[in-house]
């Protein structure tokens, strides 16, 4: 119909419906999650940030089935996964979702490309070698396949993590702080890798991060603050968050006067 623009809206990787987390009960329990609503679409890197203790890692946690969902619904691939089984949570978790953390969590003994292939090595399944080279171009690790971690940068050895996050193809990959405990360079190659991984190669991720200039690389940026989402930004630019955060900061201060 002319006039009439439909905004592209690619598929849905996850959803969560009026998600409720509370930790404890009575008068002392903490609303982490206060009926959260939000959806995340397939191809689609997404930032989440917040002041800490807002929620961030709860939300995480419990998209991931990590963590029980105390009301609500999380959708993930059609399935409300808050009515799944430990064992159905478990192979969900070892199939369609990656995990990248701040620390790395490399294992010191084992070459970079080991390291990429343990998943599957694990699960005892044969790794798709088209997609294996695919992963090791796009990141940058074709010569640094031979190296053991303490061989390589902490850029490096951040890359190889993101390799082994998506040698399963999971359909969802979460990342929490992974350039926490990077210098700037490094951080900027990482971002760029995961902006690329997402373009080229159609994952999905959700990143935690405190950092406004990480955020920036997303396509999207969610803030957090007592539970809820208070603001929603597509193409986030580092000013445009660093001064949500600030002015988040500031509402958190006049509250608790
Ligand atoms: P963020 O990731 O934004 O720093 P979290 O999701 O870790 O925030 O925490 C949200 C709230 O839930 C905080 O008040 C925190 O203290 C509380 N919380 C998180 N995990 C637990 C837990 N296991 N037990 C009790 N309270 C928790």
């Amino acid at each position: 119909m002319e006039g009439v623009v439909t905004p592209a809206v690619n598929p849905t990787a996850i959803e969560a419906i009026d998600l409720v987390k509370d930790y404890g009960q009575g008068d002392t329990a903490v609303h982490a999650l206060r009926g959260v609503n939000v959806r995340f679409e397939q191809g689609r890197f997404t930032a989440i940030m917040g002041p800490s203790g807002s929620g961030k890692s709860t939300l995480m946690h419990t998209l991931a089935g990590l963590d029980s969902a105390t009301s609500g619904r999380i959708v993930f691939d059609g399935a409300d996964i808050t009515k799944m089984n430990d064992n159905q949570l478990t192979l969900l978790r070892r199939h369609r979702i990656g995990f990248i953390f701040q620390s790395f969590n490399l294992l010191p003994m084992f070459t970079a490309e080991q390291n990429i292939l343990m998943p599957l090595t694990l699960a005892n399944e044969r790794p798709d070698r088209r997609w294996f080279d695919q992963l090791v171009r796009t990141l940058g690790l074709k010569e640094r396949l031979d190296h053991r971690p303490n061989e390589l940068s902490g850029g490096q050895q951040q890359r190889v993590a993101i390799a082994r996050a998506l040698i399963t193809k999971p359909s969802l990959v979460f990342a929490d702080e992974p350039t926490g405990n990077l210098d700037s360079v490094s951080s900027a190659e990482v971002l760029s890798f995961l902006k690329q991984s997402v373009r080229e190669l159609g994952q999905t991720i959700i990143m935690v991060t405190h950092d406004a200039v990480a955020a920036s690389y997303a396509d999207r940026a969610i803030v957090f603050a007592d539970g809820n989402i208070v603001a929603d930004v597509p193409n986030p630019t580092a000013e445009r968050m660093s001064d949500l955060l600030m002015a988040e900061r500031e509402r958190a201060t006049r509250a608790a006067i």
